[in-house]
């Protein structure tokens, strides 16, 4: 399958680069084409998290339950702008569909086919980089402030049961020997022995840009316009400023933006941005030591040591791409934070808020067009970009050189929606 020319990957976030850098290192040629630098887009700002237990079909009766609640409350961790509620509507649609007792278990079988590799091929990932020290020793605790909210939680555990995750579950004393640093309002927490943390997010995927560059990659600024065919498939690609890309084989992985270009070549991807902020805290000594990341599931929001610093961060705003973000949200996040550790030092912060691709049924789209030659999308990673990052590298790389992929691709198809 290999031809004379490149293959381009348009987008260099996490999902992106992961792929530009597998197809080099087997000795693909690649162009990787970003309008700014490696890792400056949603990418950016994630929690660090290699959130192997994060797979749960988002759409269920649970979450149902408490969208009332959510809607009426600016406080909750899922709030939705009313202004972007109408364009919301065909999405919303297709996210009560996927809630369906039968479509959530599908949807959860497909997200296992990934997390439950996602660790290995991040570890190896890391290795053949020589970056192992990207990612941390340390694991997750996830915590409960009410017996309540651990037994609404229970679904999760379930999910990790099935799909052979462990897990520990910890009470009273055995908490804060654990993590000293937690508040005794916690009643329970469930350790996550495989949930370990990348120490740079944006270190990541500059390691990953790097590794690509050094096999003969070729990392260039632009910005896509539009992608020329024929009726052969792809034929080359188009930036805003004129110039032409000959290529036969595109990858779009532009994160929420894949969703324009999709559209244009008449195969639209249903993608909502899930808007999440957060507060890097850099103040020396600021979380002491912590000795986990901590995840709230209740409040929809993280502490995690890394880069360099402590970050808080989380929450889902629906409001489009467009509106000017909310600071109000990260605030919010970074009470809960000092509630969760009450020594934490809020100095030296700065806050951040990008845009999850979400689609409606949870799980990305990792998939050769369905209409024209030469053509892939990897986008839709919501949650778990970071975590699916080198399973998708793999994956893609595989679908891009006509290999059967690793993992059978049929549940993240373009044409499921
Ligand atoms: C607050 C928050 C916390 C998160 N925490 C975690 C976590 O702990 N664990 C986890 O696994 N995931 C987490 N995520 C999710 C994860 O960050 C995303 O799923 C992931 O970053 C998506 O990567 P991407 O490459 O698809 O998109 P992006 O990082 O947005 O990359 C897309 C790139 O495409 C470029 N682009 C777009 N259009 C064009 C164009 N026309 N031409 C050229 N370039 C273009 C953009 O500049 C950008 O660099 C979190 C997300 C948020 C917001």
């Amino acid at each position: 399958m290999q031809t004379s020319h490149p293959v381009v990957v348009a987008g260099a976030g996490l999902v992106g680069t992961a792929i530009a850098r597998e197809l080099s290192a087997r000795g693909e040629k690649v162009i990787l084409i970003d309008r700014q630098e490696p890792g400056r887009g949603t990418s950016f700002g994630n929690m660090a998290s290699i959130a192997i237990n994060g797979f749960d079909a988002a759409s269920r009766p649970s979450t149902w339950k408490k969208l009332p609640f959510w809607m009426m409350n600016p406080q909750a961790p899922v709030t939705a702008d009313p202004r972007h509620a109408v364009r919301m509507i065909p999405w919303f649609l297709r996210f009560l569909a996927a809630g369906r007792p039968n479509r959530m278990r599908e949807i959860e079988d497909a997200g296992a086919s990934l997390a439950t590799r996602a660790l290995d091929d991040i570890r190896k990932l890391l290795a053949d980089m020589n970056a192992p020290s990207l990612i941390s020793d340390a694991t997750c605790l996830q915590l409960y402030e009410t017996e309540q909210a651990f037994r609404d939680g229970r679904d999760n555990l379930e999910l990790m049961k099935r799909y052979g995750l462990d897990y520990e579950v910890l009470t009273g004393g055995a908490i804060r020997a654990h993590e000293p640093l937690l508040t005794r309002a916690i009643v329970k927490a469930v350790l996550l022995p495989q949930n370990h943390f990348i120490t740079d997010p944006l270190g990541y995927v500059t390691r990953m840009a790097e590794d690509m560059q050094s096999r003969g990659g070729e990392l260039l600024r632009g910005d896509v316009a539009r992608v020329e065919r024929d009726i052969r498939g792809v034929t080359a690609v188009l930036l805003k400023d004129g110039r032409r890309i000959e290529s036969d084989r595109l990858v779009v992985a532009a994160g929420m933006e894949t969703a324009d270009i999709s559209r244009a070549m008449g195969e639209p991807i249903p993608l909502e941005t899930e808007r999440g902020y957060h507060t890097q805290i850099m103040a020396p000594g600021g979380g002491g030591d912590l000795r986990y990341s901590l995840i709230w599931p209740e409040r929809a929001f993280m502490v995690t040591p890394t880069a360099g610093g402590i970050r808080v961060g989380g929450s889902v705003e629906m409001a489009g791409l467009h509106r000017p973000p909310n600071w109000r949200r990260a605030r919010i996040l970074v009470e809960h934070a000092k509630f969760a550790v009450p020594s934490l030092k809020v100095e030296n912060t700065t806050e951040w808020m990008g845009h999850r691709p979400a689609t409606p049924d949870t799980i990305p789209v990792l998939s050769a067009s369905a209409g024209t030659k030469g053509l892939f999308y990897a986008t839709g990673h919501g949650h778990l970009g970071l975590t699916y990052s080198a399973t998708t590298g793999i994956v893609m790389a595989d679908l891009v050189m006509g290999r059967t992929p690793s993992v059978d691709l049929t549940p993240f198809r373009i044409d499921r929606f």
